[in-house]
């Protein structure tokens, strides 16, 4: 059967993007202007019939299928015994044992806990809450390339200025943005590019934290030298600061392991996590050092949303079959199988990446948006991400069907050539 019916984007899709533009912000932009009526496994069923091959997972989000049986399973069965109460009014088991198991998988077999939270970028201005209060510092150190999401705190602490930042300052102050590790570019071993980064900051003593993308994530997949983290973590302890491994992307199976850090034998002290948690449901945390996070006083870490009940059972559903089906060994496979390939692709500059979080740095911006423009017209949904907008990204679902990737990398491998 005939993957697409129509053109892409086909006719009911581009009425509903008319009715849309009457209602929806212009600001809120859709890289895909397909309009999606159902998933099936690696694919999404728009309302035209098309059967697009999913190679996004909703940047990296449901990386256990959509739907997941066991995330649909809990999601009804919490749906229907009560659907919020607030757990800082009155609480529930499912918050307590999502808090377990992120203190089981996080790196580190020291004491842990969590607070529970709606978004990445929310996760990543309370790390920073928590780094400041336990240091009683304010400086945070973040790197060229980062992105760390879009409320103030994050803007300020990602890098890229458009779309993220542009026209929406100021933004919050205490942030240094320092060079990171981007072996293409910079050569350095991982060693010194860190002692290159930390060099920059003028007062050690004023940091509260370091905020580090383990493998960078919008910023272009970039994976940084061996011996990057470790050094930063050496740097942070020396100096007492905080290191925040922000997992937003990298967490729960993409990477081939738990977590990125746990490539290098990092041990960060607070993790940020959200995106692939849950299946889909809204759900973020931050995972850390017992003393750092009881540190904070009741009260105030918290919000009306964060751990809602249907996130959590999603999330438990999910971390049920991240180890049922063996995940990370899924993502070692998708590994083992795309970057070979994409490395004999014909434009590739650089092709890199850990697990099923792979991509290809290309000559140009234009050149990833022209490869980009030319899957989507044959119904393959990839991204592009970088700085300068020249990487293509690969993000599919861990779960995708042999043959459904193997034909997606066949479209790709036609539109990149000249
Ligand atoms: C997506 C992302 C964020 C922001 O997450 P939201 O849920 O969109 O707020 C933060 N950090 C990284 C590394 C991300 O990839």
């Amino acid at each position: 059967m005939a993957r697409l019916r129509t053109e892409i984007p086909g006719p009911r899709s581009r009425e509903l993007g008319e009715r849309r533009k009457g209602a929806v912000a212009a600001g809120v932009g859709s890289t895909l202007p397909v309009f999606v009526d159902h998933a099936e496994p690696g694919l999404l069923v728009d309302v035209d019939g098309n059967r697009l091959i999913d190679l996004a997972s909703g940047i990296a989000v449901t990386g256990v299928g959509n739907p997941a049986p066991r995330v649909a399973a809990a999601v009804h069965e919490q749906v229907d015994r009560f659907t919020h109460t607030c757990f800082t009014v009155t609480p529930y088991e499912g918050y307590v044992e999502v808090c377990e198991r992120l203190a089981e998988l996080t790196p580190g077999a020291h004491e842990k806990r969590s607070v529970l939270l709606n978004s990445g970028a929310e996760a990543v201005e309370n790390a920073v809450k928590i780094a400041r209060h336990a240091t009683g510092r304010p400086g945070v150190v973040v790197f060229d390339h980062a992105y760390h999401g879009r409320t103030n705190l994050a803007m300020a602490l990602t890098a890229k200025e458009v779309p993220y930042k542009q026209g929406f300052g100021p933004f919050a102050p205490g942030v240094r943005r320092v060079p990171g590790s981007y072996p293409l570019h910079d050569g350095l071993p991982g060693p010194g590019a860190a002692r290159r980064a930390v060099a920059a900051v003028e007062r050690p003593d004023e940091v509260a934290c370091v905020v580090v993308e383990p493998i960078q994530g919008e910023g272009g997949f970039v994976v940084p030298a061996p011996g990057f983290l470790g050094e930063l973590a050496a740097w942070c302890r020396e100096h007492g600061a905080l290191l925040v491994a922000d997992e937003v992307q990298t967490g729960f199976c993409r990477t081939g392991s738990w977590f990125a850090c746990d490539h290098e034998d990092v041990v960060p002290d607070l993790v940020a996590t959200a995106k692939g948690i849950a299946g889909g449901l809204p759900l973020a945390a931050v995972t850390g050092r017992a003393e750092v996070l009881d540190a904070v006083h009741a009260g105030g870490l918290g919000g009306t949303y964060g751990g809602n009940p249907i996130a959590c059972a999603a999330a438990l559903g999910a971390i049920d079959t991240m180890r049922e089906l063996d995940l990370n060994a899924a993502a070692r496979r998708i590994e083992a199988t795309v970057l070979p390939r994409l490395r004999t692709l014909p434009g590739v500059v650089e092709a890199r990446g850990r697990g099923a979080m792979l991509a290809v740095e290309l000559v140009s911006a234009e050149a990833a948006a022209r490869v980009a423009a030319r899957c989507h017209a044959a119904g393959v949904v990839v991204l592009t991400c970088g700085t300068r907008g020249d990487v293509v990204r690969l993000l599919p679902p861990l779960t995708i069907p042999d043959e459904v990737l193997a034909e997606g990398l066949d479209v790709l491998e036609g539109a990149m050539q000249p």
